[in-house]
Formats: structure tokens, sequence, C-alpha cells
């Protein structure tokens, strides 16, 4: 073990359904615009424009359940329903087909996006990091491995707020497929074994406040479900030296201790 100033952040994970195992993350990439209603509500041209990247950090990543903090510095928090790709292996100039092989499991996540501050980097050509790239930004559900027979060309995708559906869709809808969103990604970074892939949101994106309940799922994948609370002022990276609790986001040091979601699906 090499010296350390001080101690170096525990690896960023994922439960795995149904395994002790965790996954563990490297990168978080996202696709924009995957969806051609919701490139619409955006205000974009759906047919012409290839995939848009960008990413979170790694530790972004939080349990899609139990509660999730509203951020600072927004007023105006959006929700995104994604399908969320888990790779189990790595490459670069990958074939769509060749990419669809390093893929080892799906998981549900939320992009959650602070609006506001994305209009406004937009508009003056600015980076969109401090929209999609804060504490807490990437809640998701756990893995499900593709060897525990999910089939993800087409299923239905949804988010309900406080009971209210806000976003349906099916995932046969992006305008990217998976194994192309992973070929085109793969020509622009080396992919590695624990890279996630939020691949876009549905129409229906939407403001969301404190006390906000979020369900969402895709068929045949465990579903998020979590209460939106108020700002804290406590600072993420404080809960996990203090907590002993993992994550800066307080994704469990022991993922068979992953909070559970109160659907059954
Ligand atoms: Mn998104």
């Amino acid at each position: 073990m090499p010296d350390f100033l001080f101690p170096p952040m525990p690896p960023v994970r994922v439960a795995i359904h149904g395994r002790d195992e965790c996954f563990p993350v490297h990168r978080i990439y996202c696709v924009g615009k995957n969806y051609a209603e919701h490139a619409r509500e955006m205000g974009s041209d759906p047919e012409r424009e290839p995939p848009c990247f960008f990413s979170k950090p790694a530790d972004a990543v939080a349990p899609g359940s139990g509660e999730i903090p509203y951020p600072p510095g927004t007023e105006n928090l959006h929700h995104e329903i994604e399908l969320v790709v888990a790779l189990g292996a790595g490459g670069r100039d990958l074939s769509p087909e060749q990419a669809l092989a390093r893929v080892t499991g799906y998981a549900v996540g939320v992009d959650l996006t602070r609006r506001d501050l994305q209009a406004a980097a937009k508009q003056r050509g600015l980076p969109w990091d401090t929209a999609k790239g804060f504490d807490f930004s990437a809640p998701i559900s756990p893995i499900t491995l593709v060897e525990d027979g999910s089939d993800l060309q087409r299923g239905r995708i949804w988010l309900e707020v406080n009971g209210e559906m806000r976003q349906q869709a099916d995932i046969a809808d992006m305008t990217w497929s998976v194994g192309e969103v992973l070929a085109h990604l793969s020509r622009l970074f080396e992919l590695r074994a624990g890279d996630l892939v939020f691949t876009g949101t549905p129409a229906g994106v939407g403001p969301l406040k404190p006390g906000d309940h979020l369900r969402g799922g895709i068929d045949g994948l465990q579903p998020v479900s979590f209460l939106i609370t108020p700002v804290t002022t406590a600072g993420a990276a404080g809960r996990v030296i203090d907590s002993g609790q993992g994550g800066p986001s307080g994704v469990g040091a022991d993922c068979k201790h992953w909070p559970d979601s109160d659907l059954d699906v």
C-alpha cells in the first residue's frame, strides 16, 4: 500500500439484484436526447443530431431508494427516468454487436438535472457539469445481470411522481440503440468494466420539489422508489467519513444492505 496524504475514497458501488457481490463503478456516461419526443420537448430536431454525450462523476451514484436530497443551487430540479447499462468488460472502436457483448446488466436510473443551470449553460455555450454532475444526481436501482434473463430490446419505461404518471414510453423508441450508443462512446473513450451508461430519457420530464416521492421502472428490472428531501447542510463527503457507509452519496459499503425499494415487481 502506498502512503496517502489522507485516506482515499472507497470504491463507488452498486448493488446487484439477487447477488452478494457489488458492481464497482468506474465512470458514468450519459446520452442526451435519445428519444425523439423528448428531443422535441427540449427544442431539438431528433432526426438530424448524432448522440450527444456528457458524464457524471462516479460518486454521483446513490441508491434509488430511501431519500435523495434536493440539491443546492437550483430552482428547477428535473427528473429523467432512464435505462442504465452496466459494462462487465471494455474496449475501443467496438461495433454495436461487440459492444453489446460487453454488457453485464441493466438498471433503472434517474438522471437528476438542474434544468435552470442547464438552460443557462446551453444559452451561453458553457459546459453542463453543474447541471448534471452534482452529488446524488444519479440514483439507481440494483443491477439485474443479463444472464438473469433480461431482454431489453423493448419494454415499458415509466416514472410516477406522487402517484401521478409523468413519463411513459418504450425503450424500443430510443433513437440510438444500446449497441449503437456504446459503439459511439467507444470511439471517444476507452470503455472499461464498471462503466455505467445512462441511455437517455423519454418525454415528460418535469420539476421536483422536496417531499415528492418518485417511483419508476422498466419491465424486467428492479424499480427505483425514493423521496426528495430538503437541501442538506451536512455535505455528502462528511456523511461518508463519519458514518463509514461507503461512497459519498451514501452508497452502502455492503451491497447486501442496499436499501430495499418499497415496490414489488
Ligand atoms: Mn438524461
